[in-house]
């Protein structure tokens, strides 16, 4: 039996008439109208829903990756359940596409799909892409891959997966094969009612040090910094930052372009206390970040296996 959980997004979009039709609005449809709409799923397998939350994942928060994460627990833990599909708004899917991967065990095929199209669109994408996503949760080939998402006809693993563009069916990309994904769940024990709050701020020509004011003013654990280039940090933020270690907060080097962030090549990242965030683009990072801790590791785990994760 297949577990289905909605949290809301395109995929449950209806259009929002009082916009006169121009723009549509995210989480209308309820799960069971959405499994409706594909008579096919039957022969996939037996079905079981659950509406978990019904948001536009731009508004989604942390502690909405909790709860869902506990829906996938207890579907997990019940031995009548092959495999679970998470249907998502594709704004931040791949925020908790990686939230997922570390803190679930992989044992049970995990599958996250969405729509660009909302459900009353003549072309609406989410049919075939909840089909999709299902016949994939219940192929052996989605064992041993941890969470992978479906959209379009395109598999992705969740390190890999980003949204690429804001608009067009085949709105992600990978930056691997989702063939070669693999479990992690290196916070699959982790038991914590929230996460700490980690901020991610933007460098750019003229980033005041502000923004690290500002953080520090309202109390976050952690700064992750999507940088110029290599990662590299501004010398305006210098003072700031150094304050923000002295009062305990985690920085991490991460950068706005592709690739990675080397520990001490662009900067002295072992003098500054600073962590960085190999080839994890920030919002990864920031999760991983978080996760780490809430879970209590020490600078140096953190500096040696945030990069690695
Ligand atoms: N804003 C929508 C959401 O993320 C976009 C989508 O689902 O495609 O919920």
């Amino acid at each position: 039996m297949l577990q289905i959980l909605a949290t809301g997004g395109t995929i449950a979009g209806e259009t929002d008439l009082a916009s006169g039709s121009r723009r549509y609005q995210a989480g209308v449809r309820t799960v069971e109208r959405l499994l409706d709409n594909v008579p096919e799923l039957t022969r996939v397998a037996s079905i079981r829903a659950e509406q978990v939350m019904a948001l536009d994942s731009k508004d989604m928060h942390p502690s909405d990756w909790i709860r869902l994460r506990g829906a996938i627990r207890r579907a997990e833990a019940d031995p009548a359940i092959s495999g679970i599909v998470v249907l998502h708004g594709t704004d931040t899917l791949e925020e908790t596409a990686w939230y997922l991967h570390l803190t679930t065990s992989g044992r049970t095929p995990l599958v996250l799909t969405g729509a660009m199209h909302p459900a009353d669109h003549p072309e609406a994408d989410g049919p075939a892409n909840l089909l999709a996503a299902a016949q994939l949760a219940a192929a052996t080939a989605a064992q041993g891959k941890g969470v992978l998402i479906v959209l379009h006809g395109q598999i992705h693993g969740a390190r890999m997966l980003s949204k690429v563009r804001t608009t067009g069916l085949d709105a992600f990309g990978s930056s691997g094969a989702w063939q070669q994904a693999r479990p992690a769940g290196q916070f699959a024990h982790l038991d914590t009612p929230a996460l700490p709050p980690v901020a991610i701020l933007p460098g750019y020509a003229g980033a005041p040090p502000e923004l690290i004011e500002s953080c520090l003013a309202t109390g976050h654990r952690g700064l992750v910094l999507a940088l110029t280039g290599h990662g590299s940090v501004p010398a305006t933020w210098l003072p700031a930052l150094r304050q923000a270690r002295h009062q305990g907060v985690a920085i991490l080097r991460a950068s706005r372009c592709t690739g990675p962030v080397i520990r001490n090549a662009n900067a002295d990242d072992d003098g500054e206390g600073w962590l960085t965030a190999g080839d994890l683009p920030p919002p990864k990072a920031r999760i991983a970040l978080m996760l780490a801790l809430a879970a209590g590791w020490s600078h140096d785990r953190m500096a040696l296996e945030l990069p690695t994760l």
